[in-house]
C-alpha cells in the first residue's frame, strides 16, 4: 500500500492515498474503510499482480474511473470504460432540472437524450421518474452497448430504447413527430482546438468525439436548436449543458432560430451557467 502511494505520488498525483485505497478496496472487495484493518493482511500473488497493474495504469495517465470499472451519478452506479465519457458531476444539474418540472406530475413523460454516451442522463431519468419513458440515441455502437448494460444495471432497460445514429437522424421523422416533452443532451463542447490542453486523463483516454464540439465547440447547440422543435410536442422544452463560458452564445444560438420563447438558466455549484431549458415557441393556429 505505502510503496503504491509513492508511485502515485512521484507523479504528482495530489490524491495518491485515497486513490490507492480506492483501487486497494476494489482489488479485496471491501469497503475503503474496513482497509483500516485489513491493511496489513499480505496479498496474495493474483492480488498483489492486479494491484500493481492498476498502479501502473493510474501512473501513465488512466482514469481511476476506467480502472475502477465504475463511477457514481445521481447516487446510482455506472459501468464505465473507454468506450464511454466519464459522467461528470455538473451533468447532474441537467438531470434534477428535468426532475424538477416531472417529479410532481405522475404523467407519463417521453424524453430523448441525444449522444447519451454512458446512458448517466437517461438511465438516471429513468429511475427517478418511474413513469417516464426515454429513447436515447448514439452516434457509437459501442457507447449504445454501455448504455444498455447501465439501464439494464440499474433496473430500467424496458423503459428506454436505444437508437444509433447521428442526432435526430436516429430517428424517423413521421413516427416521432411531436412525441417528446424533452430533449435533453450533454453534447460535447470542447473546442476542437483546445482538445490537444486538456488533462492526460481526458485527452489521452476519454472518447474524443464525446468531447469535440467543432471549431468553436458550439457546433451540436446549432444542429440540436435548428432540429429539435418538429419532433418536440407543443409544450416541449430543449435542456443542455454547457461549457463555462457558453451561456450566452448558446441563448444566441437557439433564440436566433425564432423557435422557442423561454429561456431558464441554472448555475452549477461552482456559480457558473451550466445548463440552458428552451422552450418551443406556441405555434398560434391560422384564423
Ligand atoms: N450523456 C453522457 C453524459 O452526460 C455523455 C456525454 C458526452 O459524451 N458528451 O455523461
Amino acid at each position: 500500500m505505502a510503496a503504491g502511494q509513492r508511485m502515485l505520488q512521484e507523479k504528482g498525483l495530489e490524491s495518491a492515498r485515497l486513490e490507492c485505497e480506492m483501487l486497494l478496496s476494489h482489488i479485496l472487495g471491501c469497503q475503503r474503510h474496513q482497509l483500516y484493518i485489513r491493511g496489513n493482511e499480505p496479498l496474495s500473488p493474483d492480488r498483489l499482480l492486479a494491484f500493481r497493474d492498476m498502479l501502473e495504469r493510474r501512473r501513465k495517465g488512466e482514469p481511476i474511473q476506467y480502472i475502477l470499472g465504475s463511477r457514481e451519478f445521481m447516487g446510482l452506479v455506472f459501468h464505465v470504460d473507454g468506450r464511454v465519457l466519464i459522467p461528470r458531476w455538473e451533468t447532474e444539474v441537467l438531470v434534477e432540472y428535468v426532475l424538477e418540472k416531472w417529479k410532481k406530475k405522475p404523467a407519463p413523460v417521453h424524453i430523448l437524450d441525444l449522444g447519451t454516451g454512458s446512458g448517466a442522463i437517461a438511465v438516471s431519468l429513468a429511475v427517478y421518474l418511474p413513469g417516464s419513458l426515454l429513447t436515447a440515441v448514439d452516434i457509437k455502437e459501442d457507447a449504445l452497448l454501455a448504455a444498455r448494460e447501465n439501464a439494464k444495471k440499474n433496473g430500467v432497460a424496458d423503459r428506454i430504447d436505444f437508437l444509433q445514429g447521428d442526432l435526430f437522424s436516429a430517428l424517423d421523422s413521421s413516427v416521432y413527430k411531436e412525441s417528446f416533452d424533452a430533449v435533453v443532451s450533454n453534447p460535447p463542447y470542447i473546442p476542437a482546438g483546445e482538445i490537444g490542453k486538456l488533462m492526460t486523463e481526458v485527452r489521452s483516454y476519454e472518447p474524443r468525439v464525446a468531447l469535440d464540439g467543432g471549431e468553436d465547440g458550439l457546433h451540436f447547440y446549432r444542429r440540436i436548436a435548428k432540429a429539435a422543435p418538429p419532433f418536440l410536442k407543443q409544450n416541449g422544452l430543449v435542456a443542455v449543458e454547457m461549457g463555462y463560458d457558453q451561456s450566452r452564445s448558446v441563448q444566441e444560438i437557439f433564440l436566433g432560430t425564432g423557435k422557442y420563447e423561454r429561456t431558464e438558466v441554472r448555475k452549477d455549484l461552482a456559480g457558473i451557467d451550466r445548463v440552458a431549458a428552451f422552450y418551443k415557441r406556441r405555434e398560434v393556429p391560422n384564423v
